[in-house]
């Protein structure tokens, strides 16, 4: 089991922690503030820093499949973990550029929901892009969402956290927007994400506290992926004006 930080505190960049296991790929710690891949969102690459001064990549976070609770680090090919026994002292360091990009487009998805208000039935979140397919057959206009998702960045909206019950939860079913990833169920409790007058609904991911973190995220394209399904792929301004 390995306790996961990045749930209550998403600004959270390193941690201390102890190694639990080795495992297939990589390495089990007792805590982390590594985000393992899911929700559509990527997971974490960083590094375990050894108190003497050795560093080990992670090139990438999953949820271990052997181990209920477990988030496997996974290293990169070679990596030598002789260096990582169980029991070892270890500091978890992410690579905070990349989650920091993580977070922006990740609060930005529920922008475009807000903007959208049709089911999600996928979705990827990367360091480079971002992409939500909505259960729909409307067309969709790039400039006006591009519009729409900059004034709820110019607005300044706070990002919180926090539980509902699962009762409550069932009383408000429009809650859940996504078709494909339904919140885990079970604990009594479901964990939301609440931007504030614009859109709530659970997640698990990882999000930045203020829309105005976001900066400028653009829609760079628009697809047709089938008869029901249209695709919004977000990028950063910055980027795409480096690449033309
Ligand atoms: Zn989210």
């Amino acid at each position: 089991m390995t306790e996961e930080l990045f749930r209550d505190d998403a600004t959270l960049r390193e941690c201390s922690a102890s190694v639990l296991a080795l495992a297939a790929g990589g390495v089990i710690l007792d805590r982390t503030v590594f985000y393992p891949q899911g929700g559509g969102q990527a997971g974490d690459a960083g590094e375990l820093l050894l108190p003497d001064g050795r560093r080990v990549a992670i090139v990438d976070a999953r949820k271990s499949k052997e181990q209920l609770g477990a988030i496997l680090h996974l290293t990169a090919p070679g990596a030598d973990l002789s260096l990582l026994a169980p029991g070892s002292a270890v500091t978890a360091q992410i690579d905070w550029t990349r989650r920091q990009r993580h977070m922006r487009f990740h609060t930005s998805t529920h922008l475009l929901c807000a903007l959208v208000p049709h089911p999600v039935d996928g979705c990827s979140i990367t360091a480079d892009y971002a992409r939500l397919d909505f259960h729909m057959t409307e067309p969709l206009d790039k400039e006006a969402l591009t519009a729409g998702i900059a004034r709820f960045v110019g607005e300044a909206h706070a990002v919180r956290q926090r539980w509902i019950s699962e009762a409550e939860l069932d009383a408000n079913p429009g809650l859940v927007r996504s078709m494909s990833v339904q919140p885990p169920r079970g604990l009594g409790r479901v964990h939301v994400i609440d931007i504030d007058g614009v859109d709530l609904q659970p997640c698990g991911g990882t999000h930045v506290s203020n829309t105005a973190e976001i900066g400028a995220v653009i829609v760079t394209k628009i697809e047709k992926k089938s008869a029901m399904t249209r695709r919004v792929v977000l990028g950063f301004a910055e980027s795409a004006a480096g690449r033309s």
